[in-house]
């Protein structure tokens, strides 16, 4: 190990994976499904039992929790989290809610440079909430991205995240972009299953 590592991609990698990593990122935890129903838990009774009400008085790393907890909800990328009833059942209406918010905020609050610890720590927790992610390999160019299976066609190891760069490409489905677009790919795949299984009718 030697002393430039920074301490923070020791949380994210594996001891021998670290010396592998060049580029710092924020240590920003992993979401778990009792974090999820905890923040959840939190926004209801913050809000006053009104979800939506409460998304401006969100700082933007709530609002990113949020995205994670509505669309875990929808069982994108794997297990999906249960929710209280009191909770689940705001989601649809909070979904889109929650789109205009962030675009409102134009996903600021994460710092200035795009290229940043800040944002490129952000995408790994966001990215990592869905897929585990490793190192590519072990060559200088496969040492720059992270890759693991995409969340929105299922896709094995399609997904690669550019660490110098802080984007993201799925070589399956063809999805790609920043932060703003994994978060947006999120909201949009939640909203089409939590609006098809509120249907009246649904048949499953
Ligand atoms: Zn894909």
């Amino acid at each position: 190990m030697i002393s430039w590592i920074p301490t923070d991609s020791v949380a994210l990698l594996a001891a021998e994976e670290a010396e592998w990593m060049e580029w710092p990122s924020v240590p920003f935890p992993e979401y778990t499904h009792d974090r999820l129903r905890e923040f959840a838990h939190y926004l209801l009774s913050a809000s006053g039992g009104d979800l939506s009400a409460g998304l401006p008085a969100l700082s933007s790393s709530g609002l990113y929790t949020l995205l994670v907890v509505v669309a875990r909800t929808a069982g994108v990328g794997g297990e999906p989290t249960t929710l209280d009833r009191r909770i689940a059942a705001q989601l649809p209406a909070v979904t889109p809610a929650l789109l205009a918010e962030l675009r409102r905020r134009d996903y600021r609050g994460l710092g200035d440079d795009p290229t940043g610890p800040v944002h490129r720590g952000r995408l790994l927790q966001l990215v990592g909430a869905f897929t585990p992610l490793a190192p590519l390999g072990a060559t200088f160019h496969q040492r720059q991205k992270m890759s693991g299976a995409c969340p929105f066609c299922s896709g094995a190891e399609m997904l690669q995240v550019s660490l110098p760069a802080v984007t993201w490409r799925c070589f399956g489905c063809d999805r790609s972009g920043g932060l703003r677009e994994f978060a947006e790919c999120l909201l949009t795949r939640a909203l089409q299953v939590l609006e098809r299984s509120a249907a009246p009718g649904h048949l499953s």
